[in-house]
């Protein structure tokens, strides 16, 4: 079956023009002069749509909207006149639709530009009805008190390098589910469970516990690096908190400054007095403390001038575009310069390849954490990476 192309422009001369385009491109094409028009007749049957931003009935940011709402497994073309930001803003918003954005094209129309992608769009993979799952699976509670109790949940590890003088500093333990039916279970799948469940502060709890363990093992090998926690919004809610940690790492006889605990953004937003006196007990029994994905959270620059943060860990959106799109470069560098006023280690996670790494070191960024060094990995591999690490090939 050809491609089948839909154009949406409410300027009748340049839905004429975008026609002729997709004609001469040899696809079937059907035209809509209005957004409404377009929303109520179509059974979303197109492989490709054209989609004007700026129509007079409904925008193209409502039709985006619309089109989510309608699980639409499209690829979308967004055209605009405005400024190439707007655009971007569109092609983001989309995206965070879960929508299949392939491109966007500034008004005047280039003729043989317009071709070559749709070209290309038609060629690239089978289209419709393949919408990603946005959202994971989530496993159930009962299951998740059992593997509690059961001792199910292991920790990754995921190396953390000193961009300047390429040395391991430190890991990040990330937990998994090892499940004896469906496999290794990823956190998005069920941290959100145990946070709304009740079962956060075990699950916590079991966490420190693998991780103080795992740090003390590798102590005796030598192995003396920085241990990262994630901790909920849940357990910043109880005042014994940091009486607890303190006394545990005692009687393992491990320093509080070996250990990070990461907080993120959003789970400040509760219970703020019951949490500033957390974290800043926190703070003076020696545990480092460290503002997770930041930049997506709320009001982040009041939590950062209130908490007594050690460390901001750049939100991987950000970093992860920087080779590509300057505004999220220019982004990664202001909380690079932020947390360096602020006395903080700036950590940018996310890294996936060698150009981001030269970067951020060109940016003075402290910390790398990324696909690039490495993926998270059992504490065994750990070792295994560990012995054949080498800094200078970064
Ligand atoms: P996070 O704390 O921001 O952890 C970073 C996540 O990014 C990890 O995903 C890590 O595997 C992934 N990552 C690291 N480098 C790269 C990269 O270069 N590319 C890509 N695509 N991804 C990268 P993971 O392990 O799936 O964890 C997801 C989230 O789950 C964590 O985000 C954290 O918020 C939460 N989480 C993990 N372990 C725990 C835990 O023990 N307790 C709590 N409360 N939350 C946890
Ligand atoms: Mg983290
Ligand atoms: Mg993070």
């Amino acid at each position: 079956m050809s491609t089948q192309v839909y154009i949406v422009d409410d300027d009748e001369q340049v839905a004429d023009l975008l026609a002729v385009i997709v004609e001469m491109a040899g696809f079937p094409k059907h035209v809509f002069t209005t957004s409404r028009d377009f929303i109520q007749q179509t059974t979303l049957e197109a492989d490709i749509i054209l989609l004007d931003l700026n129509m007079p009935d409904m925008d193209g940011i409502e039709v985006i909207r619309e089109l989510a709402k309608k699980n639409c497994t499209s690829k979308i073309l967004l055209i605009s006149g405005q400024d190439l930001g707007v655009l971007h803003s569109a092609e983001k918003l989309a995206k965070a639709h879960n929508l299949r954005i392939v491109g966007s094209v500034a008004k005047p129309i280039q003729i043989g530009l317009l071709q070559k992608t749709l070209k290309e769009c038609s060629t690239q993979g089978s289209n419709n009805h393949h919408r990603k799952n946005a959202s994971a699976e989530l496993m159930s509670v009962s299951d998740l008190v059992y593997a509690l109790e059961n001792e199910q949940l292991v920790l990754h590890f995921q190396p953390q390098i000193n961009l300047q003088n390429g040395e391991l500093v430190g890991v990040e333990a990330l937990v998994r589910w090892q499940h004896p039916e469906h496999g290794l279970i990823f956190p998005d799948q069920f941290i959100a469970v145990a946070e709304g469940n009740g079962l956060i502060v075990d699950l916590t709890g079991e966490v420190i516990r693998l991780a103080v363990k795992q740090a003390k093992l590798w102590q005796s090998s030598n192995i003396d690096i920085q241990m990262s926690l994630n901790i909920s919004a849940e357990n910043i809610t109880s005042l014994t908190l940091p009486e607890q940690l303190s006394a545990m790492l005692k009687t393992q006889n491990m320093e509080t400054s070996m250990i990070t605990l990461e907080i993120t953004e959003s789970s400040l937003m509760g219970e703020l007095v019951t949490s500033l006196d957390i974290l800043t007990r926190l703070r003076m029994k020696g545990f480092a403390l460290s503002i997770d994905d930041f930049g997506t959270g709320y009001s982040s620059l009041s939590q950062l001038h209130r908490i007594p943060f050690t460390e901001l860990k750049v939100d991987q959106s950000f970093v992860m575009q920087m080779d590509q799109d300057e505004e999220a470069r220019a982004i990664v560098k202001t909380c690079i310069m932020l947390g360096h006023e602020l006395n903080m280690t700036v950590v940018a996670e996310g890294i996936e390849n060698a150009q981001i790494y030269r970067q951020l070191k060109l940016l003075g960024c402290n910390i790398a954490q990324g696909y690039y060094i490495a993926k998270p990995m059992p504490a065994d591999q750990f070792k295994q990476w560990l012995s054949q690490f080498d800094a200078s090939a970064l």
